[in-house]
């Protein structure tokens, strides 16, 4: 069974994309912690919630794992992960609770400039290079293609170049970085953006009343943004 406790714990980024946009809705939210910027965890002052500041990969996993409650992370490696589990039979452990309207970027199918597109069908018995391996399976799967999936964590737009892949799968905000490789977005998987991520089961402690008055709180804070 699964530690009871009277604190709330949200993971966030500790660097990167998600984290000041994180920390900010937090904020507007009326938390606060006591200041601790370089350290791990930052103990909430002004309400029972804590934050524990983690690489975003981490999130889905500690929430799995009730080490974190809470954590705010791409709905990319939320449903790259939730595949990951599903794929190896593992039950969901977590779940989207709020898209947060920040951190926006797609999913894309990208392939070489000089291709014709015409379709998914094209990518039979090609290699797709991705760090999105479960999403991409997916999908393929969905559209009956075949193809082999190539899994790469980082620099997954050289591939093509580099003639390890044929195509890849990657998130894309502005389509630069893929135009600088001579790459063409052909294709969208997931639109993705930042989420508020939650375990499927319900708390069973003080943490109920804590969680429902924090969705309540982003609730309004979101409401106040459109
Ligand atoms: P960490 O050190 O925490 O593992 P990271 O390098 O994996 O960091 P970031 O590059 O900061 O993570 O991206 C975090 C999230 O920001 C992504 O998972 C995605 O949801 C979102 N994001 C928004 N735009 C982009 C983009 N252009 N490229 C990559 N991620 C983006
Ligand atoms: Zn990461």
């Amino acid at each position: 069974a699964p530690a009871t406790r009277d604190r709330l714990r949200i993971a966030i980024q500790k660097s990167g994309r998600l984290a000041e946009p994180a920390r900010a809705l937090l904020t507007a939210c009326g938390l606060s912690w006591r200041e601790s910027r370089d350290k791990l965890f930052c103990y909430g002052e002004s309400l029972p919630i804590d934050l524990l500041l983690v690489r975003d990969d981490d999130i889905p996993g500690l929430i799995a794992d009730g080490v974190c409650d809470f954590g705010v992370v791409g709905r990319n490696e939320l449903d790259e992960q939730a595949g990951e589990r599903a794929r190896i039979g593992l039950p969901q452990a977590f779940r989207e609770f709020r898209a947060l309207g920040f951190g926006q970027c797609r999913l894309m199918l990208a392939v070489p400039d000089s291709w014709d597109w015409q379709g998914p069908q094209q990518l039979q018995g090609q290699r797709i290079a991705t760090s999105y391996p479960a999403i991409l399976a997916q999908w393929l799967q969905d559209q009956a293609i075949d193809a082999s999936v190539v899994e790469l964590s980082g620099s997954v737009e050289i591939a093509p170049r580099l003639g390890t892949a044929d195509a890849i799968c990657d998130l894309v905000s502005s389509g630069a970085t893929l135009a600088a490789n001579q790459l063409k977005p052909v294709e969208t998987l997931l639109d993705s953006e930042a989420v508020l991520a939650g375990p499927s089961r319900e708390f069973e402690d003080e943490r109920a009343g804590l969680a429902a008055m924090l969705l309540r709180r982003i609730d309004g804070v979101l409401k106040l943004k459109d």
